[in-house]
């Protein structure tokens, strides 16, 4: 019943009634001239529909079957592994599809607080908060603790999450440049004046597929009295030795006071994020965070994806480490074809092409050839800068990575990215 119902609402679509009146078309003719221009400037951002599940082989929708797949965020192929699917199954028939409700008023379950635990286990931290992304909380958390009184020093090219929440605030706001110890050593003194200083940063970036040097930040914070914040979304999992993340990788777990990340990429690949740290903070984000007190708990099925995710990296730390040989692969295979693969030792490996012409249509004969990677150019990264950004999960296949390199050879010896 329900099903045919969701048929007849699809169907229906077509034959939608558009809100009419002089406001109304005034507002259509905006749009379409705003959607125009993004189409014009040629940054417009169409999604390829994926009809199987996630993972390194991927069927399209509309044919393609088998495609190689390298630009989930799934690091550890852990999107569909069996006993993750099985967890949700679990956690959705014994705690039904979700909640109706935010955490404070009727939307707290055992799972819930077994999965803060795990994770701030996991972390070896004192507590941790989940929210419905890290998205939200990024938004929730600069607001909540810091004042006028304060100041926030944040990487220029910090996620746009991070932009956003630090925007949201009413601290003192320092932007310092792209991993430069020297600025951010200067703003540091600037802000001295302050009551609390934190420093707020990526711990791998995204886009440049860099990990943030933390163990000189924390130097330069223990040195002007500042806190140190990481956003771990590109980081928990898989990078250090237990895949704990940035922090221990360049073990600094003791000297970082706040850590966000995301239950949506490595962990699992549901949705999700979560802060953790030290238990008043979590107190008082549990009080006084907005996207926390005001928005939906997590599905059960969701926490029974993550929590599951966080028992296989606590049982072994062989899924964590098999990633690191996969990006050695693929990064040093690439680079003796005379590929330029920005960043160091992540499975993030954007290679370099400098045009955003050249990206758009190499990533398109990439695919004519069964492999999925996207290119990236202006605004997404600065203007000459564009590049074909590949990601490595550690479920590819030494075959599938050379198959990917060899398409790429061939396709940028065909487009002139190659001699
Ligand atoms: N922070 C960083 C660095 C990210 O890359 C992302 C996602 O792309 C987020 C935050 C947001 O994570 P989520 O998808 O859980 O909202």
């Amino acid at each position: 019943m329900w099903r045919g119902a969701a048929v007849r609402a699809v169907r229906g679509a077509g034959s939608s009634r558009a809100a009419s009146g002089a406001a109304a078309a005034q507002l259509r003719r905006r749009l379409e001239g705003e959607l125009e221009e993004i189409r014009g400037a040629g940054t417009w951002k169409s999604e390829r529909v994926i009809a199987s599940r996630q993972g390194p082989h991927l069927r399209l929708a509309g044919g393609g079957a088998g495609i190689l797949n390298f630009c989930a965020n799934n690091y550890l192929g852990l999107s569909s592994h069996p006993q993750v699917i099985r967890a949700a199954v679990q956690a959705l028939e014994e705690f039904g599809a979700g909640l109706s409700s935010v955490r404070f008023i009727c939307g707290t379950q055992s799972i819930h607080k077994d999965l803060e635990e795990k994770i701030a286990r996991f972390h070896q931290r004192e507590d941790a908060i989940l929210y419905a992304s890290c998205f939200d909380a990024n938004a929730g958390i600069f607001e909540a603790l810091l004042t006028p009184e304060d100041a926030v020093l944040s990487d220029e090219l910090n996620h746009a999450s991070i932009i956003d929440g630090i925007r949201l605030c009413k601290a003192n706001k320092y932007r310092y440049k792209h991993m430069d110890m020297q600025d951010l050593e200067a703003k540091l003194q600037d802000a001295q004046k302050h009551r609390l200083r934190l420093v707020a940063t990526d711990g791998a970036f995204s886009m440049d597929g860099d990990i943030a040097p933390l163990r000189e930040i924390c130097q330069l914070a223990q040195k002007y009295d500042a806190l140190v914040f990481i956003d771990e979304c590109h980081a928990t999992g898989f990078l250090g030795p237990n895949g704990r993340g940035t922090d221990e990788l360049l073990g600094v777990v003791d000297k970082v006071t706040i850590i966000n990340s995301t239950l949506g990429k490595a962990l699992g690949g549901a949705a999700g994020g979560y802060t953790t740290g030290p238990k008043p903070l979590i107190d008082l984000l549990r009080q006084r965070s907005r996207p926390y007190l005001f928005s939906n708990s997590l599905p059960p099925a969701v926490v029974g994806c993550a929590s599951k995710a966080l028992d296989l990296l606590m049982e072994s730390n062989a899924i964590a480490q098999s990633m690191a040989a996969k990006t050695q692969r693929f990064r040093s295979k690439m680079t003796a074809a005379g590929f330029t693969i920005s960043g160091k030792d992540h499975p993030i490996c954007p290679v370099m092409l400098g045009d955003a012409r050249l990206a758009a249509v190499m990533a398109e004969d990439m695919l004519s050839r069964g492999i999925y990677v996207i290119g990236f150019s202006y605004p997404v990264v600065p203007k000459g800068k564009a590049r074909i950004r590949v990601q490595i999960s550690a479920v590819h296949s030494d075959e599938d990575i050379d198959r990917c390199v060899e398409a790429f050879t061939e396709v940028g010896r065909k487009h002139g990215a190659l001699p």
